[in-house]
């Protein structure tokens, strides 16, 4: 069916393009295309100088078996969410199985967050990165709502902010120094870890599957895979039966995924 979308809105030429305008509109393959081949050129051999050094310089890790209630990451991720600036009165945080944020009504703004009793960091850049999205759309002129200018500009703006927060602000040291004293109120069992430390254990680079979970580095090449293989079914006809098979070989090929 969206193969016959394509057809109707006449992407006859290049049908990715099509749906690349539904996210971020004029943005085409032609665009994507060398800012990918340029992020890729230098991240890959940074990912490989990473990984080498992490032989000899291991990330600090969390401590096994040591358990972060659930209350308590609810307690500590509501603290940080009202410090970033979302407002609790007009809008709410639950829990879900894959984080997001929706702006239903001016003045109802909710999102959702995960939690591994293993890892509150798992959490805790969830909700940052979905608070992100909560500020956007509570931040929209209540003059203009249900009106195009009342809307978000589109989910490439959406996205900058979310993990502006994310990670320009919540992945660094000074993040850290403001937000050791709540982390220490509500993991009173947590090894006592300064602000650096924190951070690095924060920013640590490792391969996985999935994408919410990924580092600054391997990030955007969870991206670029998913891009590729959707112009694979879209440019090139790949046969959705294939999925799986293309999946599996393009991670093993890139060691990114
Ligand atoms: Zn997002």
């Amino acid at each position: 069916m969206t193969k016959e979308k394509i057809a109707y809105y006449g992407g006859q030429d290049n049908p990715y393009d099509v749906l690349l305008d539904e996210y971020e509109v004029g943005m085409k393959v032609s665009d994507y295309d060398p800012l990918f081949a340029g992020l890729r050129s230098r991240l890959v051999p940074l990912l490989q100088k990473i990984t080498l050094a992490q032989e000899t310089n291991p990330d600090p890790v969390l401590p096994e078996g040591l358990r972060f209630s659930i209350e308590a990451q609810t307690d500590f991720c509501i603290k940080v969410s009202g410090a970033m600036g979302f407002d609790f009165d007009a809008g709410r945080m639950d829990a879900s199985t894959h984080p997001f944020s929706a702006g239903l009504w001016p003045g109802d703004t909710r999102f959702t967050t995960r939690f591994d009793e293993l890892d509150p960091f798992s959490c805790l850049y969830a909700v940052m990165h979905e608070t992100g999205h909560a500020l956007y759309e509570q931040g929209l002129s209540k003059a203009f709502s249900l009106t195009p200018r009342g809307d978000a500009v589109s989910l490439g703006v959406h996205e900058s902010q979310s993990r502006f927060w994310e990670n320009q602000i919540g992945r660094t040291p000074a993040f850290w120094s403001i937000a050791l004293p709540w982390f220490r109120e509500h993991f009173p069992d947590a090894p006592d870890w300064d602000p650096a430390t924190l951070n690095r254990i924060a920013n640590t680079v490792s391969k996985g599957f999935i994408r919410v979970e990924a580092d600054e580095v391997t990030y955007n090449l969870h991206v670029m895979l998913r891009y590729e293989i959707e112009k694979k079914i879209f440019n090139e006809d790949l046969p959705v039966s294939q999925l799986p098979e293309t999946w599996n070989s393009r991670c093993l090929k890139n060691g990114s995924e």
